[in-house]
């Protein structure tokens, strides 16, 4: 971890300051406004390999956000031995820019299956990956993976509402389930997937990439260190974005295919990342939702999504997550000695972490510098899977398993209630610290 430090430096302060700017409107200056297989990285293995003319041809998928401003990494030469071999279910979006591209930067994992109501397409992708026609399958030949010895486990990248039927046939079938967030629509969907899992000694981890991330595990040990920020008073988070206007009944704005609007699908960063760098359970929330009017978008689901919630410590945390503002994906932790900053802090790439704190040593006063916290960035999905997949091969809990995401689950229950009744609701209180989190992930 390199800390660049602007302490005593109004110039390098300027400076910080006039990079983010620039980092920012380049970002901005990067949206593609269409988004297509040909945009995602190509893996290495498949170049060189392929006649040109057998090129698989581009999978367009539809515009999902208006300021889309994240892109994929270019990927690395896949291994073919050792590694737990993983079925996608669901070739949407997440599947083809990020994970399926991440999976070759994985260490410990591989693609074997694929699983598409879309044959022609599925075909395509598993040209580019390497994977053999006999081992794409559909929604409805899903339960023949049982027979597939290359398949070890599944990752679900479908619509929310889907989570439940794949992942208790997926355990049905002997494979490991690693899900995608949120982890189902209802705390009972949640305890079904749990159940099934155990009953089948499968294991059962949700995909909460940012518990995994270098940055975001730094501002976890401040937090519960003390020394660096004093003691948490509140933080300030926000995961916003502006949902696409072509295609208003696309799944994520239907109750029954999404779960609710803003809150399950962004929102669910805030939640669970306060709980993650905080280790404690909240014990009250109070929140207040809307939708503007006559925007077709919101129809069903909340378009916006503002509440506190209240931990055992005494840590407020503020939140606030909308469908119809332009990307803010942020957080500020407050300490009495200091703050952490993180901006951006969900997305995919190009995170970027700030603190500032007392002057040590010194009676004097001295305005508080900025420092800038830098890592050698790595690809989340990717460190995500090798974690799912160290756990598959020593049998151990992973740190994001089904209980994290069941926990999850009855604390939007609790927000939207609030939200309804327009009052604070009260949550059964948790003693221990990570009570719902497994094994902790390895040192990178
Ligand atoms: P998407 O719409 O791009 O893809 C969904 C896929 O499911 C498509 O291939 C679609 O054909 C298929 N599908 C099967 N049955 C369907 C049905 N009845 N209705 C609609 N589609 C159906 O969505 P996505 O962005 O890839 O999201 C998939 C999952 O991944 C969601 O649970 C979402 O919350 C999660 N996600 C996670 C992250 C992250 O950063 N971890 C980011 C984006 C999405």
């Amino acid at each position: 971890m390199k800390i660049v430090t602007s302490e005593d430096s109004p110039e390098r302060r300027r400076f910080l300051h006039l990079t983010g700017s620039a980092i920012a409107a380049a970002s901005v200056l990067g949206v593609t406004t269409q988004s297509s297989w040909a945009n995602a990285a190509v893996p290495a293995s498949s170049v060189g390999t392929t006649p040109s003319s057998d090129l698989p041809k581009a999978v367009t998928l539809p515009a999902m956000q208006d300021d889309k401003a994240e892109k994929s990494e270019m990927p690395v030469q896949l291994g073919q031995d050792g590694r737990l071999g993983i079925a996608i279910v669901g070739l949407g979006r997440l599947s083809l820019e990020e994970i399926m591209p991440a999976l070759a930067t994985s260490k410990r994992c591989r693609v074997t299956a694929l699983v598409s109501g879309d044959r022609e397409k599925a075909k395509r992708v598993a040209a580019m990956y390497n994977v053999p026609e006999s081992s794409i399958y559909d929604y409805q030949t899903f339960d023949e993976m049982r027979d597939n010895a290359h398949v070890h486990a599944v990752y679900i990248v479908l619509p929310n509402a889907l989570h439940r039927e794949f992942t208790v046939r997926a355990a049905k079938a002997g494979k490991h389930v690693l899900c995608e967030k949120p982890m189902a629509t209802s705390v009972a969907d949640c305890q079904a997937m749990i159940d099934a899992c155990k009953a089948a000694q499968r294991l059962l981890m949700i995909a909460y990439r940012i518990q995994y991330e270098p940055l975001n595990r730094q501002v976890m040990e401040w937090v519960r260190g003390g020394s660096v920020l004093g003691k948490i008073k509140l933080i300030d988070m926000a995961n916003c974005q502006n949902q696409s206007k072509e295609n208003p009944r696309q799944w994520r704005h239907v109750k029954a295919l999404a779960g609710g609007g803003a809150l399950p699908d962004i929102g669910l960063y805030c939640l669970n990342t306060a709980r993650f760098l905080l280790g404690e359970e909240p014990v009250e929330v109070s929140a207040s939702q809307y939708s503007s009017e006559g925007d077709t978008r919101f129809n069903e689901v909340e378009e916006a999504i503002l509440w506190q919630m209240r931990f055992p410590s005494g840590v407020r945390v503020q939140s606030t997550s909308s469908y119809a503002t332009f990307t803010s994906k942020r957080y500020r932790v407050l300490g009495d000695e200091g703050w952490a900053d993180m901006d951006p802090a969900f997305s995919y790439q190009g995170l970027q972490l700030k603190r500032s704190r007392i002057a040590e040593d010194t009676d004097e006063f001295i305005a508080p510098g900025i420092e800038q916290i830098s890592t050698k960035a790595k690809n989340q999905f990717a460190l995500e899977m090798d974690h799912f997949a160290e756990c598959v091969a020593s049998n151990k809990q992973p740190w994001t398993p089904g209980e994290e995401g069941l926990q999850d689950q009855r604390i939007m229950d609790a927000i939207y209630e609030s939200a309804r009744i327009g009052k604070p609701v009260r949550l059964t209180s948790v003693e221990a610290l990570d009570s719902f989190r497994g094994t902790p992930p390895s040192k990178i």
